[in-house]
């Protein structure tokens, strides 16, 4: 079977543009956009995307600032730069990167930041809304699927979704987003996990299969259903001797295994992964435009 590669690159490049033009809309009413990361101590992963996110506000003209605390920032020190965050108006979007140090509590962190200016959609209030199918934001890993698959012309309507992973940022928030009425949605939804018996019965009944389990190339062939569409999140790094970095970047998805048997599938790089920033940066142009409007109203 020859299948089709979902390019999230050339995806993410077409939302671009929109985001980009919904920008300049702000900005020709005399509004500037402005989006602010939190980043405690200096985890290599955590500043690379804080770099990435950064750069990428730069690219589409929308502001950004960085607030760095040092790693041994008290929980109570943190929670009064985000209240400051939250009572600035020239900031209209903050993100705090996860993981935060052990000492401080995720939970707590996250319930603190102004449901308004959510973008990463973590807070319980947005998380609550889009259950409700009534969101503001959207999760940016969940919504770049969801978009890849309405852009791709993959109906979702009465199609079985399994999805193996649970956790509040990929699998959980997607399983809500795509049981819901309506376009890219209206699926039947099953989510396995780690202590799912007979793992491979439920994922080969897919007819779109995700993979978000942080194990790489964890699905193989016969877990797969002929002519499937799989969507791979994973981003694992292992070990390769023929590379200059010694690694390489592969997914949950063993592509080389599954590749003659599905109908269409993201590849690692450059599937989900540039996907989840294009949301990211959609969800910071809500948020101006809900504090624009408001404004405005006042
Ligand atoms: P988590 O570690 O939070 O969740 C992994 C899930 O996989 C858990 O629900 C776990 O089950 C399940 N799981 C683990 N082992 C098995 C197994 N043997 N059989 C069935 N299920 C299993 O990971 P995330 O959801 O945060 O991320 C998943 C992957 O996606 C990672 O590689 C991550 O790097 C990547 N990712 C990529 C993004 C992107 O933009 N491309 C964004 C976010 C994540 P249990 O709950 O029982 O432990």
């Amino acid at each position: 079977m020859t299948y089709e590669l979902i390019n999230g690159n050339n995806i993410a490049a077409e939302l671009y543009g929109e985001i980009k033009e919904r920008i300049n809309a702000l900005k020709s009413k005399g509004f500037s956009p402005c989006l602010a990361f939190v980043l405690l101590g200096n985890d290599p992963a955590s500043e690379v995307y804080v770099r990435m996110k950064d750069k990428k506000c730069a690219e589409l003209g929308m502001g950004s600032i960085t607030f760095r605390l040092p790693y041994d920032t008290t929980e109570e020190q943190l929670l009064r730069k985000i209240r400051e965050i939250n009572a600035d108006k020239n900031i209209q979007g903050m993100l705090v990167q996860l993981p935060l140090p052990e000492h401080i509590n995720e939970n707590r962190i996250i319930d603190a930041i102004d449901p308004m200016k959510d973008v990463d959609c973590f807070h319980p209030q947005n998380v609550g809304r889009m259950l409700i199918g009534n969101p503001i934001f959207l999760p940016a890993t969940p919504a770049g699927i969801q978009q890849m698959l309405i852009r791709s012309n993959i109906e979702t309507a009465g199609k079985h979704v399994v999805i193996v992973g649970r956790s509040n940022i990929v699998g959980k928030p997607l399983a809500a987003m795509l049981m819901q009425r309506g376009k890219g949605a209206d699926s039947t939804v099953s989510v396995v996990h780690s202590m799912t018996g007979r793992l491979s019965d439920i994922t080969s009944q897919a007819d779109i299969l995700v993979a978000a389990v942080g194990k790489p190339l964890f699905i193989k062939a016969d877990m797969v259903k002929e002519g499937a569409v799989v969507i791979d999140v994973g981003t694992n790094e292992i070990p390769d001797p023929t590379s200059p970095k010694g690694k390489k970047l592969v997914g949950d998805v063993d592509m080389e295994s599954v590749k003659d048997k599905v109908s269409a599938i993201t590849p690692v790089p450059g599937g989900v992964g540039p996907m989840t920033i294009c949301m990211l940066m959609s969800n910071a142009v809500t948020a101006a435009e809900y504090a624009f409007n408001n404004q405005a109203q006042k």
